[in-house]
């Protein structure tokens, strides 16, 4: 019997948001979502939730959703609606015709860490074997891209070494450019239960984030460095670790190569904490004892996030903190590691799935002839050995003339790449762009074919955390827009002359574990039996793997690479005297494309400029007031807030609403590696707004 007005049925699933990535029982009156329960049995969160994945689920059903495919000639044309087959023709014939007149390589695709796996893992087959090309990137290339190139050098796998569980186990924590309690906030509760039982926490940031003191935690050392000197600073606790003789030498001795090149680097007189203060801010005899506390410790884990990742050295300072892991031994136990929080809820899957240009899945380079050779045979067709355009080079080429069209699966890059004036300049130059999504997005302005997405409640595949584990997603509802994400990416693939077709889901993760050895023992039937499992899952770990590089490490030895530091060339000038830095708050999720339509949005009705009194008084700027952000990229106009979380010099904004957002004064500068945008160092100047 169902008592009037409650659940008639629930449905176990994960959540949209986050890299923690929560299970929720989705529970149902009819067809109609009512409430989100978080699962006592989910691995990842085991009965806690936050509030995004908990309340911020009516997007969903917004009325913004658009239902039907709609297409148009040029964008200054009004959309017209069109049925599936004729919008899939669409997209078909006009990429066809614009590989005709450009050359093959003239079109590409974007896949989306919002996706499941089985999505990605057809973008990227599409591109593949349908373009005949390799120009297929993911939204990760703006935010994790630099840990998988780093921790892939440095320990052969690119991916976190633990599982959430082990942090119970660590005796002094390190969180380097993350704010857990905002952007992962389940991860975060565990985290601060093992400190409040008594493990020490040091935290390298530019801002003073809740964590550093909040109820009954204070953080034994907060390292408040400059933005863009993380290097120096890992460098430096290295250099205390090695001269002061904190080296775990059995370990070194027995599991890695590279050592005394490294150690003679670090050992330098330029990377000691004297020679590096003027340059990072940070006292030597603080940066001394949080080294000395890392080194010492039974268990010291590192918990790090985009504020290492989003810089010119991104790649460099995930190396620099591999070393120190390495260096100390802590590697390959509970209660260690080295462990990227992940923004969106599969950035770890949608890079396993092959989603880079250079790679197919598992991080295998697509010049690997015998790699080709495994996918050559499945799919049919002759791949390309040379890798494709990324992110970045697709603008780039598209403004030459070179690059003329884009398939964009649910990613907003009109408002979450950098200096978005350049990314306006492309997407206009374009012949075609093809947005695939729930809402008519800034992206969508420059579309020319417009096909509806599915919400998380309407997809059945895996999502993939930030702990390796592969969760299920299953369908509440059906696609409202009539046809589920992947089949409308197999269609357009057989538009264009290259069969792609399945009978669900299930069948697309069988191919992928098919070809994946980290995935060869991962099926629907097995998630379900297992609830989730991390992977690698195969012969050797049939259960999954909780904490990798226990014996060896992936690659055999752990390598030690040289991290040496180098400036950013973003600079303050007497023009742009200050540095902004940006990035999420709790109640709000990335672009706020979900958040912005729901209830949360009450929480953040538009983004804030933090500043110091300081710097405010400087300006005569009072809490409130309207102020001009500007670079030499662009300027926007936002409220300010007088925050003592920042340090003179230094401005925080973020990037949840579109047109003010942080990204119009971003600037294109990158990581060396990876082309990972350097969203945390723009030289900015900050004024009262003129009045209107
Ligand atoms: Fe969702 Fe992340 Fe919140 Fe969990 S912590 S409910 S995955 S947003």
């Amino acid at each position: 019997v169902v008592e009037l007005g409650m659940p008639s049925r629930s449905v176990i699933t994960t959540c949209a948001y986050c890299g923690v990535g929560c299970s929720f029982k989705a529970e149902l009156r009819g067809d109609e979502l009512v409430r989100m329960v978080p699962y006592k049995d989910g691995g990842a969160n085991e009965g806690h939730s936050c509030v995004k994945g908990r309340f911020a689920f009516g997007y969903a059903t917004h009325p913004d959703r658009r239902l039907k495919p709609m297409v148009r000639e040029k964008i200054t044309d009004p959309w017209r609606e069109v049925e599936w087959e004729e919008a899939i023709q669409t997209v078909a014939t006009r990429m066809r015709a614009i590989q005709d007149t450009h050359g093959p390589a003239s079109i590409g695709a974007i896949s989306s860490s919002r996706c499941t796996n089985e999505e990605v893992y057809v973008v990227q087959k599409m591109v593949r074997a349908a373009f005949g090309n390799n120009n297929v990137d993911t939204c990760a290339r703006v935010c994790h891209s630099p840990t998988g190139y780093g921790l892939k050098q440095t320990f052969g796998e690119s991916a976190g070494t633990q599982d959430f569980r082990s942090v119970a186990e660590a005796d002094v924590i390190m969180v380097i450019g993350a704010n857990p309690t905002d952007a992962h906030p389940v991860f975060a509760s565990r985290m601060k239960r093992r400190l409040r039982e008594g493990a020490e926490l040091i935290v390298v940031d530019p801002r003073r984030i809740d964590l550093v003191r909040s109820p009954h935690i204070e953080a034994a050392h907060h390292l408040q460095l400059k933005p863009s000197t993380n290097v120096a600073v890992i460098n430096s606790i290295a250099h205390v670790v090695v001269t002061e003789g904190l080296v775990d030498r059995g370990f070194v001795a027995d599991r890695c190569e590279g050592f005394e090149e490294w150690a003679d680097f670090v050992a330098r007189p330029e990377n000691s904490p004297e020679a590096t203060e003027p340059v990072t801010g940070v006292p030597a005899d603080e940066l001394r004892s949080a080294a000395r506390l890392y080194a010492a410790a039974p268990n010291a884990a590192i918990y790090y996030g985009l504020g290492v990742t989003e810089h010119s050295q991104g790649s460099t300072m995930v190396m620099g903190m591999a070393n120190l892991a390495m260096a100390c031994g802590n590697i390959g136990r509970e209660g260690v590691g080295v462990n990227p929080l992940r923004g969106q809820n599969n950035v770890q899957g949608s890079c396993d799935m092959g989603s880079f240009p250079h790679e197919f899945t598992a991080y295998r380079h697509v010049s690997d002839d015998a790699v080709r050779a495994v996918f050559e045979e499945l799919w049919g067709r002759e791949l390309l050995a040379e890798p494709g355009l990324r992110i970045p080079n697709m603008f780039d080429a598209a403004i030459d003339g070179s690059f003329r069209g884009l398939f964009v699966h649910g990613e907003d890059i009109a408002q979450s790449d950098p200096n978005l004036r350049h990314v306006s300049a492309a997407l206009e130059a374009m012949d075609l762009v093809v947005v695939q999504d729930l809402f008519l997005n800034e992206t969508a302005k420059f579309a020319h074919v417009f096909l509806p997405g599915a919400s998380f409640l309407e997809k059945d595949g895996t999502f993939t955390n930030a702990e390796r584990r592969v969760n299920r997603v299953r369908s509440v509802m059906k696609p409202k827009s009539g046809k589920h994400e992947w089949q409308i990416v197999c269609e357009i693939a057989t538009a264009m002359g290259y069969p792609m077709s399945y009978d669900d889901p299930g069948q697309i993760l069988d191919e992928i574990a098919q070809v994946t050895p980290t995935f060869q023992g991962i099926s629907f039937k097995r998630l379900d039996e297992l609830g989730s499992v991390q992977w690698p899952c195969n012969v050797e770990a049939p259960q999954g793997t909780p904490t990798m590089h226990v014996d060896e490490f992936t690659r055999g030895k752990g390598r030690f690479v040289v991290t040496a530091y180098v400036p950013t060339d973003e600079r303050t000038t007497s023009r742009f005297p200050l540095v902004l830095t940006t990035g999420r708050i709790l109640s709000q999720y990335n672009v706020g494309a979900q958040t912005r339509r729901t209830g949360n949005v009450a929480w953040h009705a538009e983004d804030v400029l933090e500043l110091h009194a300081l710097d405010a008084e400087n300006r005569g700027i009072t809490d409130g007031d309207l102020v001009t952000l500007a670079s030499r990229v662009g300027r926007t106009t936002l409220r300010a807030k007088i925050s003592d979380r920042m340090p003179p010099g230094v401005v925080y904004t973020t990037f949840h609403h579109p047109v003010t957002g942080a990204n119009v004064v971003t600037t294109e500068s990158s990581d060396w590696a990876t082309n990972c945008p350097e969203y945390k160092v723009t030289a900015v100047q900050v004024g009262l707004a003129h009045p209107l």
